[in-house]
């Protein structure tokens, strides 16, 4: 029976050791998907402009094309025509002291290089007129084709997530099927006697497994696929089975087992399998028997499998969630084909006084107010790591660093978004 070696670090080491081996990782396989089902999904091709973007000289406005030196004067422009978005016009180049009506998205008729808005311009009968201190520059209210992109261009590199912005971008391109990097394979296990099944009833001393759900949910949001496999109870036979079935996946994530009880084996049988640790603990509170390693890639014999990491997060659920967002997340979205990103923090006022934990790093459920001038954080009452209320009240964390006694409100502090 091993004894794994104990590697406890502070909170900005172990977040290194983390991104180091984040920026190893070994890229997934390539699949195709249809753009719609592309969401929250790794681009892992280039997306190029199939054409110029615009495709021809696009009115932002709806007024008049004209050419800008007939509206330096007061003379009447004549009205020869119209052209709307989904059209082009077919007259022929605009001559001097014309007008044409053009509707927002439309191509610009050759001859005119300006557009006027409705707004400027008094229209009488078949002419319009500048109204007096209004001006036009020539290429106003216009964007030239291929000012966004000319054919060929790339506009989407390999490891961009895609969300609205890409997608639509994609679109724009013609893309209706992307290729994306599959999604890292991760085992959720749940590990304790106490622990019941959700639709089971609990005996007053048995505690639901609500882990294995946060965890699956938490590792689906970073982009991963998550399988939950059976509770493990805390005996060594069981905790076997699931590493010897977790690792034939990317990545195991153990809930519990890994504090210093006798009853916590996770290590334990870890060791057995040949594990490496990277670490076994991290100055943080909560969270701080929170372990990382690796088992090593092994064809044949007992537990053959490829290359998997593992983390081995505390039970208590709030610092099963910490965990993850702190050191799981990171790795996850690397192994995704993201590269290297995150966690996220992001810098807010803090509300009230909070004190701080010398030689730990706290990191405190929290409340941020979105306010577009003075973000604020307020930190959410709490009985501890295992309250799940609190926590859900919660839409961040405070992270609070280990070298002070006190923290003020009014203070600036790090936030770390969830
Ligand atoms: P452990 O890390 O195994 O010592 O567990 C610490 C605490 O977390 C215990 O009070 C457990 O009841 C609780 N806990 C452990 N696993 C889970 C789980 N899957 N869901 C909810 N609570 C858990
Ligand atoms: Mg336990």
């Amino acid at each position: 029976m091993g004894q794994a070696p104990t590697t406890v670090m502070d909170f900005d080491t172990a977040l290194a050791t983390v991104l180091e081996h984040a920026s190893h990782v070994k890229l997934p396989a390539v699949e195709r998907v249809t753009l719609e089902s592309s969401r929250g999904r790794v681009l892992a091709e280039e997306v190029r402009a199939d054409r110029e973007q615009p495709p021809f000289d696009r009115s932002t406005r709806d007024g008049f094309a004209v050419r800008a030196a007939d509206m330096t004067g007061q003379a009447p422009l004549r009205i020869v025509g119209q052209v709307r978005a989904g059209e082009q016009w077919r007259g022929g180049p605009m001559e001097s002291g014309c007008a044409i009506e053009i509707m927002t998205g439309a191509p610009v008729p050759a001859g005119a290089d300006a557009v006027v808005m409705v707004e400027h311009v008094e229209r009488a009968n078949d002419a319009i007129q500048r109204i007096s201190g209004r001006t036009l520059r020539a290429g106003e209210n216009i964007v030239p084709h291929g000012a966004e992109a000319h054919a060929g261009d790339l506009v989407l590199s390999p490891g961009t997530p895609m969300h609205a912005a890409e997608i639509a971008l994609a679109a724009s391109c013609g893309y209706a099927e992307l290729a994306v990097f599959a999604r890292p394979m991760v085992s959720v296990v749940a590990t304790g006697d106490e622990l019941v099944e959700v639709s089971e009833l609990p005996e007053p001393w048995q505690i639901r497994n609500s882990n294995g759900y946060a965890l699956r949910a938490l590792v689906e949001e970073a982009g991963g696929f998550g399988g939950r496999l059976k509770v493990a109870r805390d005996l060594r036979e069981e905790v076997w089975e699931r590493v010897a079935q977790g690792r034939m996946w990317n990545l195991m994530v153990f809930s519990g087992g890994v504090s210093m009880g006798e009853y916590d084996l996770v290590e334990e049988v870890l060791e057995d399998f040949g594990a490496e640790f990277f670490f076994t603990g991290v100055k943080m509170q909560p969270g701080r028997p929170v372990v990382f390693g690796r088992l090593p890639e092994r064809l044949t014999g007992n537990g053959a499998g490829p290359e998997c990491y593992f983390f081995g997060l505390p039970g208590n659920p709030v610092s099963t969630q910490v965990t993850f967002h702190c050191f799981v997340e990171p790795l996850l979205r690397a192994m995704c084909g993201a590269g290297v990103s995150g966690p996220r923090f992001v810098q807010a006022t803090l509300a009230e006084d909070v004190a701080g934990r010398p030689e730990l790093t706290r990191v405190l459920p929290a409340l941020l107010r979105y306010d577009r001038l003075r973000p604020e954080v307020k930190i959410v009452g709490w009985q501890g790591s295992g309250d799940l209320g609190a926590n859900a009240r919660a839409n961040c964390y405070a992270v609070l660093p280990p070298d002070r006694e006190r923290f003020a409100g009014g203070d600036i502090i790090t936030v770390l978004l969830r």
